[in-house]
């Protein structure tokens, strides 16, 4: 059976007998959330485990239908959730601070297993936290613009205005820095909020963390931010993990200020979230905050990223599947 996750409105027409149909079988599943629509699949992920975070973030561990698992989270906000989706089960690129990192690359997600995990978690959303109101981050497990069609496709449908309406200002794409598919995600006619993950202004530093910092140095990262139209500039947010000793230095400090130059974009400072498998360690508090103040001074926006979930391995970067007791 043809899952319903996976078709856009107009495919849905084609095998539901019209755009009348399709549009009636969009708002029943997206908007009221009633889970049948005959002839096709509904069925979501299972979910193996859920844990609680003591700061309010709900992971879970869901089982797909080939057996394969992956993760999603909910991070609850002052006036709407955010959902952590995932893109693939494991990673290819082996950014060696990064859990899902070690995992490998084990397989794609379909365009179907990404829509219905924010269809479980909206779900959860409205039965755990009251909320119906999110956004979605593609910052789960995996590299979105390496399953760029899948990822393309599940954005479209979620911001489709007979199914969830969710407006490209709601959604968030994380991607490590894959040059040709940023280039063709800057065609794209519906544009969603872009973070980038530098993690290391200099490819020193950026090719010691990151393989893929080889094939598309960091010039031709920035290269591709500054090409882009202000309007889509100005949604770009640049991630930087601190890790003791590798990138927090002043220098790193002083080269991210120069790439950004007169750019629009923010910063966002992530203290690196440490695991036994991980040979780092975080940036010391008083370091982090040097950092903050310098891009601070140079008129960068700069956030540093309050780290949450991390009691339940649900933090940045520490999608593994685990499957931890969590009292
Ligand atoms: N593959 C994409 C999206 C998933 S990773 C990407 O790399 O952008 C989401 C974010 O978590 C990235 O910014 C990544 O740099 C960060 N991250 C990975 N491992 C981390 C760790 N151990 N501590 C803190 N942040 C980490
Ligand atoms: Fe993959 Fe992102 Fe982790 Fe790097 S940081 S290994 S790109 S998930």
């Amino acid at each position: 059976m043809i899952s319903f996750f996976d078709l856009t409105r107009a495919e849905t027409a084609r095998i539901a007998g019209g755009p009348l149909q399709a549009s009636q079988l969009f708002k029943s599943v997206y908007q009221f959330h009633q889970l049948e629509a005959a002839p096709f699949d509904l069925s979501l992920p299972t979910i193996v485990q859920s844990f609680q975070s003591q700061d309010g973030t709900r992971r879970f561990l869901l089982r797909l239908e080939d057996g394969e698992s992956m993760e999603s989270v909910i991070i609850p906000g002052d006036d709407r959730l955010t959902f952590c989706v995932s893109s693939q089960v494991g990673c290819a690129l082996g950014c060696t601070f990064c859990l899902t990192g070690l995992l490998g690359l084990k397989r794609n997600l379909t365009t179907g297993e990404i829509v219905s995990q924010v269809v479980l978690l909206e779900r959860e959303g409205r039965r755990a936290f009251a909320q119906d109101r999110f956004s979605v981050v593609l910052m789960g497990m995996g590299e979105p613009l390496q399953n760029y069609d899948n990822v393309l496709k599940a954005i479209s449908i979620l911001n489709d205005d007979h199914g969830f309406n969710l407006s490209s200002r709601r959604m968030t794409l994380s991607t490590a820095g894959l040059v040709p598919a940023m280039e063709r995600l800057a065609r794209e006619p519906l544009f969603p909020n872009l973070c980038v993950s530098l993690t290391g202004a200099t490819n020193s530093v950026r090719n010691r963390l990151m393989p893929i910092n080889r094939r598309h140095p960091i010039e031709e990262v920035i290269a591709v931010i500054r090409a882009l139209p202000p309007q889509r500039q100005k949604r770009v947010m640049l991630e930087y993990v601190m890790i003791q000793g590798e990138t927090d230095s002043l220098e790193e400090a002083e080269a991210l200020s120069e790439w950004i130059g007169p750019m629009r974009v923010k910063v966002n400072l992530i203290p690196f979230n440490p695991a036994p498998e991980l040979p780092f360690q975080r940036s010391s508090d008083e370091d982090v905050l040097r950092f903050h103040a310098f891009l601070l001074k140079k008129g960068i926006a700069t956030f540093v990223r309050r780290s949450r979930g991390g009691d339940v391995s649900g933090a940045c970067g520490q999608l593994m599947k685990k499957s931890l007791a969590v009292g």
